[in-house]
């Protein structure tokens, strides 16, 4: 007796059957084509001794406590503040371009003229988005908006997506705003931290339940079948509720077409110095193919004689041969993705969650929260 198959053991998979399972005692079928849970959150100590995230660097941080007391259940936490460094015109600075970015790439007496216009116009501790930026009057702010938007966006973006950052949603580019004031952290969110034996081990507390059976290796189509409206399992119609958090347009044979996502090939190397870079995370926008190169040891000061890091190659997902990151944001996928919603709300027993179910670029405590929510609303 199964009451939810859930496919996918990313987080919204997981929290919601974690909450199922606890909260309401129901029976779920966990499935996931993957050898591992965690999704893309998954890590592993790798040969070195050296705590990996597998598919790319993945910070914790979130201003709701909701989500942070949420998922402290499940782990202890390593106190953290992500830096990220950029290589900008021969010189290491601080991703987001903030206050300290401006002295270092620019003589004294032109920052401090900027900073004050900076102050006077948007305030201290504001966040400016850089298309936000670029639209100034002001002479001297529209170079430096420029100037950031060339040094820092547009060739970064156009490895990562292939696309300029206003050919795309504009929360992309409004992830990374130019931050007037000197904090140099990547983010300013109350909670930040890093879970103390990784990610991998709080899914593990988070699915370890006798209700819960979690099934890997395992492509949901060899279980589930989609007929008409229907959902057939064990070959018979499935009376229960399925959540599915992968890909949408898979889920219904790309009938109206694939949705385009982005996918990174990770590169480790392990090199033997205790220290590969000055900050966790080092953006290279200008220079070379990959994009940034994370050391991981960082995140968590762990002693080591070797440092391993991961250098990320932006490319286009290719359906069977590598992983979707990140959906591609643009107006016309954004069209393609609601055909697919349309088509979804006929099947009565099926909920859509998730990075790929829902065509979103969740952050990790947005897609918690957002699993909180749709149990609340729809499963409580
Ligand atoms: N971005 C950029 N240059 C940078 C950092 C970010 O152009 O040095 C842009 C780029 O389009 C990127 C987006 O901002 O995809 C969001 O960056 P974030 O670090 O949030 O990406 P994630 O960590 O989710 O891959």
């Amino acid at each position: 007796m199964v009451d939810f198959i859930i496919v996918g053991a990313g987080y919204a998979g997981s929290v919601l059957a974690n909450l199922l399972a606890t909260q309401q005692n129901k029976k779920i079928l966990l499935i996931d084509k993957r050898s591992h849970i965690g999704g893309n959150c998954f890590d592993s100590i790798d040969e070195h001794g050296i705590l990996i995230h597998n598919y790319g660097p993945h910070l914790f941080h979130t201003d709701s406590k909701k989500v942070w007391e949420y998922l402290s259940q499940f782990t202890q936490w390593h106190n953290y503040h992500h830096k990220v460094e950029g290589f900008i015109d021969g010189q290491f600075v601080p991703i987001p371009f903030n206050l300290n970015t401006l002295y270092k790439l620019f003589p004294t007496f032109m920052a401090e003229s900027i900073e004050k216009k900076l102050v006077k116009n948007y305030g201290y501790g504001k966040k400016v988005t850089i298309l936000e930026l670029q639209k100034t009057d002001d002479e001297e702010l529209k170079f430096v908006a420029d100037f950031i938007y060339e040094k820092i966006f547009l060739h970064y973006s156009a490895k990562q997506w292939g696309k300029k950052i206003e050919e795309l949603d504009p929360a992309v580019s409004a992830r990374v705003p130019v931050l007037i004031s000197k904090d140099d952290r990547y983010f300013q969110d109350p909670f930040q931290a890093m879970p103390s034996e990784g990610y991998t081990k709080l899914f593990e507390k988070m699915l370890t339940h006798k209700n819960i059976d979690i099934r890997l290796n395992t492509d949901f189509k060899e279980l589930l079948h989609v007929s008409g409206e229907t959902f057939f399992f064990g070959g018979k119609p499935f009376e229960g509720e399925v959540i599915f958090t992968g890909m949408i347009d898979e889920l219904f044979d790309f009938r109206f077409g694939s949705l385009p996502y982005r996918s990174i090939e990770l590169v480790f190397e392990n090199h033997k110095a205790e220290s590969f870079q000055n900050a966790t995370t080092t953006n290279y926008p200008n220079d070379y193919d990959y994009t940034r190169i994370t050391e991981f040891k960082k995140m968590y000061d762990t002693r080591n004689d070797t440092t391993t890091i991961a250098k990320e190659y932006p490319q286009e997902f290719v359906y069977g041969e590598n992983t979707p990151y990140y959906p591609l944001f643009t107006e016309e996928n954004q069209k393609r993705y609601a055909e697919y919603q349309e088509y979804a709300k006929d099947f009565k027993n099926l909920t859509l969650v998730g990075r790929l179910a829902e065509y979103k670029y969740y952050d990790m405590d947005d897609i918690v929260l957002r699993a909180l929510e749709v149990y609340e609303e729809k499963f409580k």
